[in-house]
């Protein structure tokens, strides 16, 4: 493939126009990605997006129909093998035999110059585990020794899919708070996941994709700022005489950043971007009235956000 003109040179993944069909129905339409040193880039959209077949065109496991892709400086179609002795990339459950031990699938994967297996074990919280065959590992212990497998050869980059999926809530937290050790010491990680909170979590960017096409891309906040909605803030208003009402809910109109004001059974519903909160609670305290004790706020959020960017019709995709 030749090489791509108007990309970061320093770009660990840089893909442009990947595009991929299985028997004629095109399931990546020209995708275009970078992901930078030291990221960790969330690709998260409904079933069935393309996620996994992109980021095994970018391991050199299928070969694109089109697009021009560089994989810490490689072309997975052309030098697959050699990328892959190069990147971190997670096993599928399938990936062992049941009765490998833990320290000898450590043996197996290490090349040379992997790291000392231990204290890696020891981080992951399965140094314990080191005799134990693979068939008797939890679900959370499994996904542990893969990320151990991943790191052991030291790689640049690691490539993770479906990470969590499966685990129960106290072995997907402890599984994410590996990941964010990997964040920590500078590793560069894309992650291909249905979980919202794992992406807000974890990641500083995060790509959206749906029907094989990128519908938006940036920072959970950037996200939540296009898409999340309104922070909606509710509390009590005392028994007032109508004209007082009126008046105040005219006032709370009024406000910077506020959109909408409803009041039903003596309850008021604000709707606005952020900076209404701090109006609002401004308002409340200048008030001759006591402060009421039901205040309540719910702020945009990544799952609103995707929510409503997955679910509008029609969306143009976006560049990289
Ligand atoms: P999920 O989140 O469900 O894993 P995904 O976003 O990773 O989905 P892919 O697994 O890449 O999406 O699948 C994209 C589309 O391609 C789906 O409609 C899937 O059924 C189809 N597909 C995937 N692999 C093959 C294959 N080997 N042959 C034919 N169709 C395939």
């Amino acid at each position: 493939m030749e090489s791509i003109s108007g990309t970061a040179p320093e770009a660990v993944i840089s893909v442009r126009g990947l595009t991929k069909a299985y028997a004629g129905r095109v399931v990546v339409d020209h995708v275009d990605l970078d992901v930078f040193p030291g990221e960790i880039v969330g690709l998260i959209g409904a079933n069935g997006a393309g996620k996994t077949t992109a980021v095994e065109c970018l391991q050199g496991l299928r070969r694109p129909d089109a697009g021009k892709i560089r994989v810490l400086g490689l072309d997975p179609a052309r030098d697959g093998p050699l990328l892959r002795a190069q990147l971190g990339s997670q096993l599928q459950d399938s990936g062992l035999p049941d009765r490998i031990r833990v320290g000898e699938a450590v043996e197996l994967f290490a090349g040379p110059g992997a790291q000392e297996p231990g204290p890696l074990l020891e981080r992951f919280g399965i140094a314990a585990r080191a005799r134990t065959a693979y068939a008797a590992l939890s679900g959370g212990e499994r996904q542990r020794l893969f990320l151990v497998l991943a790191l052991l050869n030291r790689p640049r980059l690691v490539i993770l899919d479906e990470l969590t999926q499966g685990l129960d809530p106290a072995a997907r937290r402890s599984v994410r708070a590996a990941v964010a050790q990997l964040r920590d010491s500078g590793v560069t990680v894309l992650l291909v996941t249905h979980e919202v909170a794992e992406a807000e979590a974890l990641c500083n960017r995060v790509v959206v994709m749906k029907a094989g096409r990128i519908l938006d891309r940036g920072t959970p906040a950037e996200l939540i700022a296009r898409h999340g909605g309104h922070a909606i803030i509710r509390f009590g208003l005392p028994r007032l005489d109508n004209a007082t009402t009126a008046a105040a809910l005219q006032q709370l109109n009024r406000l910077p950043a506020v959109q909408s004001v409803t009041h039903a059974e003596h309850t008021v519903t604000v709707r606005g971007g952020r900076p209404a909160i701090a109006h609002v609670g401004a308002w409340l305290t200048g008030r001759p009235d006591p402060i009421p004790d039901d205040l309540d706020v719910a702020l945009p959020d990544l799952e609103g956000a995707l929510l409503s960017l997955l679910t509008e019709p029609d969306r143009t995709a976006v560049a990289a």
